[in-house]
This record gives C-alpha cells, structure tokens and sequence, in this order.
C-alpha cells in the first residue's frame, strides 16, 4: 500500500510518500481501505516532533473508509461495512488497521471526505462543551480560530445548547464562515479583545474561553473570563503556552484552567459510543453542517499541513489516497 510515512521530524518535507506492506487484522482489529483521511493540528505536532513518537510511524488519526478485513473475536462489523475511527495512527495510508471498537458506522449519505473530518474535531467538540467545562443555557463562551475545524463545529454545538458564541477568526472570509455557523459576535484577536469580549456580556466576560490557539491568546482568554470561570486551553496553534504562575488565578477571579485531551474523554468504549454516535448522528440529521475547507491527495500531504499551519484554511481538511 501508499502511505505518508516519517522516518524523522521536522518541517512538512519530512513526510515522505512511500510504498509499505499491507496490514493484517490482529483479534479485535478490522482492516479498513481508507477512502478519506482527515488532518488534524495534532498530526502536524507529531510530524514536528513537539509531540513525540517512536518512529518510523504513518501519520494521521482519523478517517473513513470501507472494511475490508475482519481479525478475530470481531463481531460489530462485517466486510463491506463503511465506517469511519480516530485516536488511530496510521491513517495517511491507503489501508490501515483500526481497533473494532473505535469504530463507528457511517450513514449511507454521509460520504468519505464528511465522515472522515466528524469524530476528532467532533468528539473534541463534544466533551468541551461537556466534559471539560459545562456551560449552561445562557451563558456565553469564547471561541478562538472560530472557522477552524474544532471552531465550527464547537460553535454549532454550542448554539443548539442555547449559549453565546463569541469567536475570533483573523480575516473577514473567516469571519463570514464563523457567521454562517452561528456565532454571536465574531471578533478579531488584538490587545483590545478582553475589552471588547466584556462590553458584549455586560462586563463580566465569559464562563469559559475555549483557547485551541495557545500561545498567542491564552493571556487574551484569561482576562475575557468572568469570576469563578473557566479557561479550556485545549490546542497550540500558535505555539505552547509558557509556563504559568498559578497565583494569577487569584486575582484574575478565582479563576481554573484545565488542559484536556480528546483520548481521556473516549478512553471508555461506552463514552466513545455516545459521544461519536451524538456527533455522526447530528451531522447525518443536518443538525451540525460539516465544513470540508480542503481536500488534497494523498501524496500532497505536505502542502497540506502547510497550508494548515499557515492559517489558509478553513473547517476541515482531508487527505484522499
Ligand atoms: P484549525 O482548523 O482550527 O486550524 C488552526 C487555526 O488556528 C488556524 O486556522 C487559525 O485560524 C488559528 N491560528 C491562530 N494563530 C495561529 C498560528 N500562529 N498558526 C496557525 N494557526 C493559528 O485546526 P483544528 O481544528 O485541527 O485544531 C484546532 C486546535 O484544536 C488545535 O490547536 C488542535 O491542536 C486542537 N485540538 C485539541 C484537541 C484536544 O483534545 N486537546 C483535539 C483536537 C484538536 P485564524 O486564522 O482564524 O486565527
């Protein structure tokens, strides 16, 4: 099979498009022919190395595709089956082998591309807005990189559960897409962005601020956040936040911060199930329309992720082998 493979990190030219031998199911493993790989931030992390992995390693986490072989003891899929998985390395690749139960069946009208950018950002998504924070009815929240894949899903979810959507995006084509998806207010990042979050929820600021950008805005994120909120630093795009003198929460209103991971909140098959199975079935009703910003083949992965960390995309993004 073709596979996006990396032998050491670096910048994108490290990935190299390369020919590997097929994959065998082990028991409790299915093999899936990969109709669509989704990229995600995390998968530029690794390439990087600021994530670090034993190498070689086939990149990528997610996808969708059809089974095409069934390990052993596997009895919720059957040959055939289109599905789509995250949280799986391996995934740049015309075949990968895929646990059966991170797996999840997709709708017979959800194709390739759309299945496969649903569960990472998805499920992120999901346990964000209830998992890591809880925010009610009524409150309002921060979103920064609002047009990005994790930014427009989050700001659809959030809608349906009656919050205030506040996102920052940096162009006005981001702008309008963070829009179309529901936010409230979109705002650009700036100095003044604190301020402007406070006029727009009657000077208190927000109940959480959901920070995937780091670096560049966690300072913006604490001083936009009400007293006894919430700062959900969940990303880098930017670059890692430094260090962080834990004292600043006292003054800064009793603050908490927490610094999640997707695999902590689907760790648990059952949780896997309800959190993939709520995501898959609200884009499958039209309830979260998902944003495919870009597709590129699969031997193209570098300029995908280029493209990605240079800011030039919007929604999801997928590889297609
Ligand atoms: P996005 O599509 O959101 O892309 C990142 C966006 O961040 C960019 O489009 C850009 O939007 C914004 N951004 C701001 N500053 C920078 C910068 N200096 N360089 C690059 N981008 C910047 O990516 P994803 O949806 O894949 O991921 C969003 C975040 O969520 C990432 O940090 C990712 O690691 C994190 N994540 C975390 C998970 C977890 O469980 N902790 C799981 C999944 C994702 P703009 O131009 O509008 O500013």
């Amino acid at each position: 099979m073709r596979a996006i493979q990396i032998t050491s990190t670096g910048e994108p030219d490290v990935m190299q498009y390369t020919e590997l031998p097929d994959p065998t199911p082990e028991p409790g493993e299915v093999v899936v022919h990969v109709g669509a790989a989704g990229v995600n931030f995390i998968d530029t992390y690794q390439r990087s190395g600021m994530y670090e992995l034993p190498l070689p390693l086939v990149l990528g986490s997610e996808g969708a595709g059809t089974v095409v072989a069934i390990g052993d003891g596997v009895t919720t899929v059957e040959i055939g089956d289109r599905v789509a998985w995250c949280n799986t390395l391996g995934s740049y690749a015309e075949l990968v082998r895929v646990r059966a139960d991170r797996l999840v069946h997709v709708p017979s009208d959800v194709d390739d591309p759309t299945a496969a950018s649903i569960l990472l950002q998805g499920i992120t998504a999901h346990y964000l807005l209830d998992g890591s924070a809880h925010p009610e009815d009524g409150d309002a929240i921060l979103v920064h990189a609002g047009a990005g894949g994790v930014g427009l899903i989050l700001t659809q979810l959030a809608k349906a559960k009656g919050l205030t959507v506040i996102t920052t995006v940096s162009t006005d084509a981001k702008a309008e897409l963070s829009a179309e998806a529901g936010a409230d207010h979109v705002l650009r990042y700036g100095a003044d962005l604190p301020e402007k979050v406070r006029a727009l929820t009657g000077e208190l600021g927000v109940a959480v601020a959901y920070d995937g950008v780091g670096k560049d805005t966690f300072e913006l994120s604490l001083a936009a956040t009400r007293v006894r909120g919430m700062v959900v630093l969940f990303g880098a795009a930017s670059g890692p936040v430094p260090p962080f003198d834990l004292q600043r929460l006292n003054p800064a209103g009793s603050l908490t911060v927490t610094r999640p991971t997707l695999a902590h909140f689907i760790a648990d098959p059952g949780e896997f199930r309800w959190r993939a199975g709520d995501v898959m079935s609200a884009v499958a009703s039209g309830a979260v329309t998902v944003t495919v910003g870009a597709r590129y083949a699969l031997d193209d992965a570098a300029t995908a992720h280029a493209d990605l960390q240079a800011r030039k995309t919007t929604g999801s993004v997928v590889l297609l082998p």
